[in-house]
């Protein structure tokens, strides 16, 4: 079976999932979809066309940090205060993705996280701003954290990783959830009914919006 990029084939608009792989808003250089393996409702991501291993080089643009605040705001009023997070990888099949190696930025209804929790998890966090992560990161790995991203999209946690770290929020909000190791681990529970009830409630958010611009 040919192993096709699902991203790639969703910016193409082939649909492997349904409704889950639905495209919810595009403007021509990124597009958000509802997550397989969605946690929480809500729970959405935001995909570049092109193919890439990380955000890194696109957190500088204006386009990107314009979709992205439109896309979190209107998460955010449909399901409450969102978070966002990435897991840099810096190369093709690296154990810091989460199984799909196109770049993609998380953003989940969910504030149940807060710097003590990265603050203890052993890995060091560095306050910046997005505008600097390129810079920063240069060619490492790296884990990125928004705490508040709808409100304040500029504001990010950057940790630099020495070796690759797998799951790392989606562990700690399953944690946070109380939920076993199997409830969280997308293959097992890909939870397309969650990712169905993300595109069915924001579908008519996103539709009205480019009807009113
Ligand atoms: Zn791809
Ligand atoms: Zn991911």
């Amino acid at each position: 079976m040919e192993n096709r990029c699902r991203f790639c084939a969703v910016s193409e608009n082939q649909q492997s999932f349904g409704v889950a792989d639905t495209k919810l808003a595009s403007d021509g250089r990124y597009f958000a979809i509802p997550s397989i393996g969605s946690l929480v409702e809500g729970w959405t991501l935001i995909v570049p066309n092109e193919h890439c291993v990380s955000l890194r080089a696109h957190y500088g643009s204006s386009n990107f940090g314009a979709f992205v605040s439109d896309i979190a705001g209107k998460v955010r009023d449909a399901y409450g205060s969102v978070i966002a997070f990435e897991h840099g990888a810096n190369h093709e099949g690296s154990a810091t993705g989460c199984g799909t190696d196109h770049a993609h930025l998380h953003i989940v209804p969910f504030d149940g996280i807060d710097v003590e929790d990265l603050d203890s998890s052993g890995i060091v966090f560095h306050m910046m701003n997005v505008a600097d992560i390129a810079q920063v990161v240069g060619s490492s790995e790296y884990l990125a954290f928004f705490p508040d991203i709808a409100a304040n999209p500029t504001h990010v946690r950057v940790a630099i990783l020495d070796a690759s770290v797998s799951q790392f929020f989606r562990r700690l909000i399953g944690y946070k959830l109380g939920l076993s190791a199997e409830e969280m681990d997308y293959h097992k529970s890909p939870r397309l009914d969650v990712a169905s009830a993300t595109a069915m409630a924001l579908m008519p958010v996103f539709e009205t919006a480019a009807e009113n611009e």
